[in-house]
C-alpha cells in the first residue's frame, strides 16, 4: 500500500495558516472524522491558479464545500485527518470505481494485508484492470521470505473472505509477489500505476496467482444449480430473475456476508454439498458462481427416503488450530484495535455497579442510562427484589435439573399460568432464556419440508431457530405484509408447513408491524404466525399486554407468542405462549426445555412479582409511553434522524457512520449519558446509530438534557477532527444530577 505520511501536523486545533479539509470528491461534502477523502487546502501559500486557464483554475483552485463560500485547492491527494494529523494515502486518480461505487485502494490494501500473516504490511497495491465486462479489481501483494507456495490457496481464500466481509468487494485477480519487488518510489511509496502497468505487461515478479475471471466461453445455463440460484436470489434478495444476468456481479444483487452465509446453508440443504464462504467470494459474478457450483459434484435428492445423500464436503483443509491465527479472529481483533488506535473507549462489556435501569453507576459515576431494557423500572424494585430473595431462601439458588425430571417448583407453574392469563391464551412455557426459547421452539417444530418466512429485521435468535430447523428460509422486506403475501402465494404450495416470523417492536428501528394485516395474510395461506414480544410485552397496549392489545386483535389469532422475562419483567428467561396443545407438545419434546435446567426459583419469582406489579400498576405503562413520546418529539424538534421509530420506547438516532456513532457514544458517556452505538455490520454503515431505550423511570428533564448533550456532541464532532477531553469535560459540567 502507499506508505502513510504525515503532511501537516495540526495541533489538535484548526490550523491557523492552512485550512485543511477532507472531502468526498463526488458530493463535495466533508467526510466524517477519520474517513478518507480528497484533501482540500486553503492557505496564503497556495497559488492563485493557472495562468490564462480560467476553467481549470476554477475547478482546481476555486473548489467550494457545499454550503460555504470559502475556496480551496483540490490537491488530488487522498487522505484522512486523524487526531489532528493529516495522513496522505494516495492519489485521487488511484480511486477504484467498481459498478459505480468508489473504493479507496488504501482500504482494500489494508484489509488484504491483515488477512494473512505471510502478507507484508505496507507492500501491496490495489488497482483496476479493464476486463471484457467492465473494470475489475486486481491485487498485487508481497509475501514474506518464509512463505511457501503450498500456503497460496489459504492466502487467496483469506484475502477474498476478508475483503468481502470488511470492504464489500471481491477481487478478480490476486498475484503474490516476491519480497521487495513491488514497484516503489525512491522514498519507499508504492507506485500503484507502475504496478498496474507491470501487472498488465507481465513483468511483475509473481510467485503465486489466482484468477476468478471466467475462463472464456459462453455463460450458458448451468442446469439445476443455476435454476436454484435464480429462485433463491429472487426469493431471498428480491431480485427479479430477468435482472439476473450471468455477468451481474454478486455484490450488485446484495450478496453481503450475511446473505452469503444463508446461501451457503441453502445450497447445502438443497444439494448436500458444503460450500465454503470463500468459494462464494471467489466467484465475482452470478454466472461464474453458477458454473463453479455446477462443476463440483452434487447429489440428487433421494426421493424414496426423503433424505438427500451428501457427497464428501469439498473443503480447503485448514490445519491452523490456533484460533488467534484464524482470519475471522484477526478481523475481529482488527476492529477492536481500531477503537484503541482512535483512542475511543470500548463501549463493550462496560461494568455497571449497582442496579441498572434509567440510571447506572459506571466506574463509580452515576450516569443517565439508555442502554438496557428495564422499561418499567421493575429490576431493582423492592417488591421484586424481595420476591427473588424469598424464593432463594425457600427453594435454593438453582433447581439443579430439568423441570421434566425433578426440577419443577410451584413458582414455575404459577408464573406460566399467570403469564398465559395475562396474554389471553391457553398456556405458556418458560425456557432459561429468550434466545434459547426461539432457537429451540422454531428448530423443533419445523423441518426441511417446511418454509419459514422472516421479517428482514428479525432478531438473531429466531433466525437461528429457522436455520437450525433445516426449513427453507426466506426473508421478506421489513414490515411488508404485501411482499409476504406474494411470497407465500409463490411458495406455499411447495411446503408442508409455513411459519411467518415477526416482532412486536423492532429493537433496531423502534417500529411496529401491522398485526391485523399479517394475520389476514397468514390465514389466507394456511401459515402459522409467531410474534416475538421481547420489546413489546409491558410496552404496547394500554395495559402492557403487547402487540395484540395495541392492534385490538384477539391474541388467539396468533399461533405462537414468544417473549422474554429479561426486559419489562425484570428477570431472566424466555416464554412461549399459545394453545394448550402447542405448549404441552413443547413441554415434553422441545430439546432446549427438556434437556436444560429449569429457570432458578429466584428468576421465576422475580418475573412473577413483576408481572403482578405490571397488572396492579398499569400507570407504569402509560408513563413509559408518555416519556418515549416526549423524547421522540424532542429529538425531532432538533432535527435528529429517528428513522421509523413511532409510539415505542426504542428510539434510534441515526448518525450515518459507525465511527461517528462510536465517538458520540464515548463523548456522551464522558458527559454522563450512557447509550450504545449500533454499528456495521449489525446495520449498514450509513445507518449506524445510537439506540436510546427509554424507561418509565426517566424524567422529562433527563430526556431533554440528553437531547441537548447529543446535539452539542454532534456539533463538536463536526467542528473538529476529534472531540477533546476538555470538550467532554465541558459537556459533563451540564450533566443532569
Ligand atoms: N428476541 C428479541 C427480539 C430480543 O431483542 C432478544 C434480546 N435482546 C431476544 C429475543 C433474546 O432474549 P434474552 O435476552 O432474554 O435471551
Amino acid at each position: 500500500m502507499g506508505e502513510e505520511s504525515t503532511l501537516l501536523a495540526a495541533s489538535g486545533e484548526p490550523a491557523l495558516e492552512h485550512d485543511v479539509r477532507v472531502v468526498d470528491p463526488d458530493t463535495l461534502d466533508e467526510v466524517a472524522a477519520d474517513a478518507i477523502g480528497e484533501i482540500w487546502i486553503a492557505s496564503p501559500s497556495v497559488a492563485q491558479g493557472y495562468w490564462g486557464r480560467t476553467q481549470e483554475t476554477t475547478a482546481t483552485f476555486g473548489a467550494r464545500l457545499a454550503g460555504s463560500s470559502a475556496t480551496y485547492l483540490r490537491t488530488g491527494d487522498l487522505g484522512s485527518l486523524r487526531g489532528g494529523h493529516l495522513f496522505v494515502t494516495g492519489r485521487l486518480k488511484d480511486l477504484i470505481i467498481l459498478q459505480g461505487r468508489n473504493f479507496y485502494p488504501h482500504d482494500i490494501e489494508l484489509a488484504a494485508e491483515r488477512s494473512h500473516p505471510n502478507l507484508r504490511p505496507g507492500y501491496s497495491a490495489a488497482f483496476c484492470v479493464g476486463a471484457e465486462r467492465g473494470e475489475q479489481l486486481a491485487l498485487a501483494l508481497e509475501v514474506s521470505r518464509h512463505h511457501a507456495s503450498e500456503d497460496d490457496d489459504t492466502i487467496f481464500h483469506a484475502v477474498r473472505t476478508e475483503l468481502a466481509s470488511s470492504v464489500g468487494v471481491v477481487p478478480t485477480e490476486i498475484v503474490l509477489l516476491r519480497q521487495n519487488t513491488i514497484p516503489r518510489t525512491s522514498s519507499g511509496k508504492i507506485q500503484r500505476g507502475a504496478c498496474r502497468a507491470a501487472f498488465l505487461d507481465g513483468s511483475l515478479d509473481v510467485v503465486g496467482r489466482w484468477s476468478g475471471a471466467p475462463a472464456g466461453g459462453s455463460a450458458e445455463s448451468s442446469g439445476p444449480v443455476e435454476e436454484f440460484l435464480r429462485a433463491w436470489v429472487r426469493d431471498e434478495l428480491q431480485v427479479e430473475p430477468s435482472e439476473l444476468r450471468p455477468e451481474t456481479p454478486l455484490a450488485d444483487i446484495g450478496l453481503d456476508s450475511l446473505a452469503a452465509t444463508r446461501l451457503a446453508v441453502a445450497l447445502e440443504g438443497r444439494f448436500g454439498r458444503r460450500v465454503e464462504l470463500g468459494e462464494l467470494w471467489g466467484q465475482p459474478t452470478v454466472g461464474a458462481l453458477a458454473r463453479h457450483l455446477a462443476s463440483a459434484p452434487v447429489s440428487a435428492p433421494d426421493s424414496s427416503s426423503g433424505v438427500e445423500r451428501r457427497e464428501r464436503p469439498d473443503v480447503v483443509v485448514d490445519r491452523v488450530t490456533n484460533v488467534s491465527q484464524w482470519p475471522e479472529y484477526r478481523a475481529l481483533r482488527q476492529r477492536l484495535d481500531l477503537l484503541d488506535a482512535q483512542d475511543i473507549e470500548s463501549p463493550f462489556f462496560q461494568v455497571h455497579e449497582g442496579v441498572t435501569g434509567s440510571h447506572a453507576v459506571i466506574r463509580g459515576r452515576r450516569v443517565v442510562n439508555f442502554a438496557n431494557y428495564n422499561y418499567l423500572g421493575l429490576s431493582g424494585d423492592p417488591d421484586v427484589t424481595r420476591a427473588a430473595q424469598d424464593a432463594v431462601a425457600r427453594w435454593g439458588s438453582s433447581v439443579s435439573a430439568s423441570r421434566v425430571v425433578s426440577g419443577e417448583r410451584p413458582v414455575h407453574a404459577a408464573l406460566e399460568q399467570e403469564l398465559a392469563h395475562f396474554l389471553g391464551v391457553d398456556d405458556a412455557l418458560v425456557y432459561i432464556g429468550g434466545h434459547p426459547a426461539n432457537v429451540s421452539t422454531i428448530s423443533h417444530l419445523f423441518n426441511r419440508d417446511d418454509v419459514i418466512l422472516c421479517d428482514a429485521l428479525m432478531h438473531n435468535s429466531a433466525v437461528q431457530g429457522a436455520e437450525f430447523s433445516g426449513a427453507r428460509r426466506l426473508t421478506f422486506p421489513h414490515n411488508d405484509w404485501r411482499a409476504l403475501d406474494a411470497m407465500l402465494q409463490r411458495v406455499r404450495g411447495q411446503h408442508r408447513r409455513a411459519l411467518v416470523l415477526i416482532e412486536g417492536v423492532y429493537s433496531a428501528d423502534g417500529d411496529i408491524p401491522d398485526l391485523k394485516r399479517f394475520i389476514e395474510v397468514k390465514d389466507r395461506h394456511a401459515a402459522m404466525l409467531m410474534v416475538d414480544e421481547a420489546h413489546s410485552l409491558g410496552v404496547l397496549g394500554a395495559t402492557g399486554r403487547g402487540l395484540a392489545e395495541h392492534a385490538g386483535v384477539d391474541p388467539r389469532a396468533v399461533d405462537i407468542w414468544m417473549g422474554t422475562l429479561s426486559k419489562s419483567l425484570a428477570s431472566c428467561g424466555g416464554y412461549i405462549a399459545g394453545a394448550s396443545a402447542l405448549v404441552e407438545y413443547l413441554k415434553y419434546t422441545s430439546p432446549g426445555f427438556v434437556y436444560s435446567v429449569g429457570i432458578p426459583p429466584s428468576n421465576a419469582a422475580a418475573a412473577l412479582a413483576s408481572l403482578r406489579k405490571l397488572i396492579a400498576e398499569p400507570q407504569r405503562v402509560a408513563t413509559l409511553r408518555k416519556r418515549a413520546a416526549y423524547f421522540l418529539a424532542r429529538c425531532r424538534e432538533e432535527g435528529l434522524d429517528t428513522g421509523a421509530s413511532v409510539d415505542t420506547p426504542v428510539i434510534p438516532v441515526i448518525v450515518g457512520d459507525s465511527l461517528r456513532a462510536t465517538r458520540l457514544a464515548a463523548t456522551l458517556l464522558a458527559a454522563g449519558v450512557n447509550v450504545q452505538p449500533m454499528v456495521a455490520p449489525a446495520v449498514a454503515n450509513r445507518a449506524a446509530r445510537l439506540r436510546f431505550f427509554v424507561a418509565s423511570t426517566h424524567t422529562e428533564q433527563e430526556l431533554s438534557q440528553t437531547v441537548r448533550l447529543l446535539v452539542a456532541a454532534m456539533h463538536q464532532l463536526d467542528a473538529g477532527p476529534s472531540v477533546s477531553e476538555s470538550a467532554a469535560r465541558d459537556l459533563s459540567s451540564t450533566v443532569p444530577a
